[in-house]
């Protein structure tokens, strides 16, 4: 099921409509600390983020978050939890999108405030849910932040949003638990067309907190649930984005260099696939072209592989046969694996630019 949503706009980077997924991350300098902040931030865009966000927990914050602001042209969110001023003064400040959690905030009328803050700058609001903030009446009513509670939660902010007239927002429901967070976004799916923020909270260190991250966030993008996301973890956020990129490009949302379909190696194999494979992957990292190149150990899968990809090489035996576009054009000997099919995947990605 793919679910179109309404477009929401943050700076020059659209969220939902027909725009692609978009990839966030969040820095995690001291806002303070401006030059360490605006080069993690820069860093973030190099990696392939589509939106960075910074934390604004305090009025010094802030001010950092002003001059920092005069010196990234791309969009910028501010993270705001508790205080509604430091949220007005990171909007007048330029902020193209706050992320509230209105479980922290609390007052309906400070909100309003936000929103109108936003109203008039043209910035957007992320309504943010999460298991460990939700509001107290919610938790008890459940008995915890159960899926129905969390879900709740979104739809009531979500529609007090839209009632009081605006709708450049998006949510997120997050939760630490993967099928809590699963569950939690499809059931809000089914109810609105508001964006979805997708992530899985406080996930860990990259050791489980990849796979969950790649589970929870793959599987609703898989269902077509899901405009924008973020990989949390425990580690540098230039390691979150690069999970992010990987995570859309096994979905086929993105597509950007050599996709290598490669085989476990068993018994059958007559050949050290995996260092072959390892130093092709290595060796044409600096490639944009999308590609898909098949590197497989035998005649049981390889020639079906080989001839479905761009490039393949199908090994046999001390030597392989490679194919291109579906055609096998010669054989090569085992010495020249790798040296040929790098030099074939350079002239096709040459053509192909
Ligand atoms: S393709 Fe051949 S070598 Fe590779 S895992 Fe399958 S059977 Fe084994």
């Amino acid at each position: 099921m793919y679910k179109k949503t309404r477009e929401v706009r943050v700076g020059s980077v659209c969220i939902g409509g027909d725009s692609r997924v978009s990839i966030q991350s969040m820095t995690s300098t001291k806002t303070t600390d401006i030059e360490k902040t605006v080069n993690q931030i820069k860093q973030l865009y190099t990696a392939g983020a589509d939106l960075v966000r910074v934390a604004v927990p305090s009025p010094a914050a802030l001010d950092a978050f002003s001059a920092i602001r005069k010196q990234i042209s791309k969009p910028l969110i501010a993270d705001i939890h508790f205080d509604y001023k430091l949220a007005l003064g990171a909007l007048r400040q330029g902020a193209d999108k706050v992320r509230i959690n209105p479980g922290n905030i609390k007052d309906w009328s400070k909100v309003k405030l936000i929103i109108d803050e936003a109203q008039k700058s043209q910035a957007a609001i992320r309504i943010g849910v999460n298991s460990g903030s939700l509001e107290s009446g919610l938790k008890r009513k459940y008995g915890g932040p159960t899926i129905e509670a969390l879900v709740e939660s979104a739809i009531n902010h979500n529609n007090m949003f839209l009632d009081y007239g605006f709708d450049n927002f998006v949510v997120s429901i997050k939760s630490s638990r993967v099928k809590t967070t699963i569950a939690a976004n499809r059931l809000f799916a089914q109810a609105s067309d508001t964006p979805l923020h997708l992530g899985v909270t406080e996930a860990g260190t990259p050791n489980l907190g990849e796979v969950k991250a790649a589970i929870g966030i793959g599987s609703l993008l898989n269902d077509g649930i899901g405009d924008t996301f973020r990989v949390t973890l425990t580690a540098d956020p230039v390691v979150e984005v690069a999970l992010a990129l990987k995570i859309c490009k096994a979905l086929g949302l993105r597509k950007e260099g050599l996709e290598i379909i490669s085989c476990p190696t068993c018994g059958r194999t007559h050949s050290d696939l995996i260092s072959i494979v390892n130093e092709v992957e290595q060796k044409t990292k600096h490639i944009k072209t999308p590609l898909t190149v098949a590197i497989m150990g035998c005649v049981v899968n390889g020639p079906g592989e080989a001839e479905e990809a761009d490039l393949g090489l199908a090994l046999g035996k001390g030597r392989a046969a490679l194919f291109r576009n579906g055609k096998v054009i010669r054989t090569i000997e085992e010495e020249d694996y790798v040296q040929i099919l790098l030099q074939e995947i350079a002239n096709m990605a040459a053509k192909n630019n």
